[in-house]
């Protein structure tokens, strides 16, 4: 009898400590973007699962071992047209849980486990690539709000001219976003949230500027992979890449902008360097889905390396972060006054001169403050939009409407006596024009100053 009861209790015990090690669904997180919807489920330790898509309709099953299924499914009101429902089903023992993601449309999915990163815990990363999406038309922003000098009629009609006059193509790269906070503040600020703000504005001023088109490599909260942003920038033909972050360090002291450009030292050393920064920037592990699946970083790394030998480029880079840095110290303090060097996955578009702004320390608590002051963000994207224009008005692309303005131009010296409003008047221009050929801000003139005068 006695021993009877002990046994009893025995097993009783072991279900109680099963019970308890069993894993939890904390939190469900949805970040949809133009080709790609990412869920993540947050869990309280590392999941194992299985999983598989059924059809009639589109869904996709995925079995949870050890899982509880008591905490509610719901999903955020932004979830995108993916994704219709995610709920619980019978699952297939008493010991696991089975979720069901309910799909509007056929999607590819692809599963991994993420382990712990600040702010996040343990948790199961389900991507989706989705296929024949009714509004895939566009994989950046600005195709789908282009501005209005190019417009479907426009393109169509300017036909072989548009070869002669097109407008030179800034692609602005967002750092981070959706499941990859960035770096964040000590007072918790998010720099994915910081870079796309500045991003956003920049972007509205290069799309206000003539002869000027912005594409973002991200327009929204959601996760690009390092290596996918400059092949967008690519792919729409851009004529520079901007990458916009935050820098982080350990300790709050550190503080001020620099600009990065594609670095040329030796393999051994680029290794180092890039393995320090991308921790830094948790790019890796804020979950690139392929990285972390074909664990074949160095194929990565050889693609950075390969990009080394684009000189031109790098002069372009060189050039125009001078050029950031000069507005730049104008409005914040810098943390370097050159630009510096290193082999960012993001900078390494071979044709295509890039460059990567840390706009300041997000980790010192009064940087932070600025970064969240709208019009500090403003004076930073001033800074960017008015390098860029600087550059572009020295040595336009071919083919851009700039280059067309620039070979058909004059230039004058100004003398003693001499105005704006006299050159205007004299030239038969007017004084608005001749000051954004000039790229002035205020009317004064000194002399000795060689202005651009645009044709009538
Ligand atoms: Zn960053």
């Amino acid at each position: 009898m006695v021993r009877k009861i002990l046994s009893v209790m025995c097993i009783w015990v072991v279900v109680q400590t099963v019970h308890a090690a069993q894993n939890q669904i904390d939190g469900l997180r949805i970040w949809p973007s133009p080709d790609n919807t990412r869920i993540v489920l947050d869990m309280s330790s590392a999941p194992e699962f299985t999983y598989f898509p059924l059809k009639n309709p589109h869904r996709l099953v995925i079995d949870l071992s050890n899982t509880s299924d008591s905490k509610a499914l719901s999903l955020q009101s932004e979830s995108g047209d993916l994704v219709r429902k995610v709920r619980y089903s019978t699952p297939k023992n008493k010991q696991s849980a089975r979720v069901v993601i309910e799909l509007n449309r056929g999607a590819s999915p692809s599963l991994f486990a993420m382990t712990p990163t600040k702010p996040y815990g343990h948790r199961l990363v389900i991507d989706l690539k989705g296929s024949g999406a009714p509004a895939a038309s566009s994989s950046t922003s600005a195709s789908s709000k282009s501005p209005s000098n190019a417009s479907t009629s426009s393109v169509v009609m300017d036909g072989s001219s548009s070869h002669r006059n097109r407008d030179i193509i800034v692609a602005i790269d967002a750092g981070h976003g959706g499941e990859d906070p960035g770096s964040i503040g000590p007072a918790g600020t998010y720099e994915k949230h910081i870079t796309l703000s500045i991003a956003k504005k920049l972007e509205a001023m290069i799309n206000g500027e003539r002869g000027m088109r912005a594409i973002m490599t991200r327009s929204g909260d959601y996760y690009v992979s390092p290596n996918k942003r400059p092949e967008l920038a690519r792919k729409q033909k851009a004529d520079l890449l901007i990458s916009i972050h935050a820098d982080a360090f350990s300790q709050p002291q550190p503080k001020g902008g620099s600009v990065w450009v594609l670095s040329m030292r030796r393999a051994d050393t680029e290794l180092g360097r890039w393995l320090e920064k991308s921790e830094r920037h948790s790019e890796l592990l804020g979950g690139a889905a392929e990285v972390i699946s074909d664990k074949s970083s160095e194929r990565y790394l050889a693609e950075t390396i390969l990009g080394l030998s684009m000189d031109h480029s790098m002069a372009t880079s060189h050039d125009l972060g001078n050029k950031v840095i000069e507005e730049m110290k104008q409005v914040t303090s810098l943390h370097k006054r050159a630009p510096q060097a290193a082999s960012f996955a993001v900078l390494t578009a071979p044709d295509i001169p890039s460059i990567l702004v840390e706009v300041g320390f997000i980790s010192n608590p009064q940087e932070e403050k600025n970064l969240n002051w709208g019009k500090h963000r403003e004076k930073l994207a001033k800074a960017m939009f008015t390098a860029a224009k600087r550059y572009f008005k020295q040595v336009p692309p071919d083919g851009t409407l700039w280059a067309l303005e620039r070979a058909d131009s004059r230039t004058h010296t100004v003398r003693s006596g001499e105005s704006l409003s006299l050159l205007a008047q004299r030239y038969n221009v007017n004084v608005s024009r001749l000051k954004a050929a000039n790229n002035l801000n205020s009317d004064v003139v000194r002399i000795g100053q060689v202005l651009t005068i645009p044709r009538t």
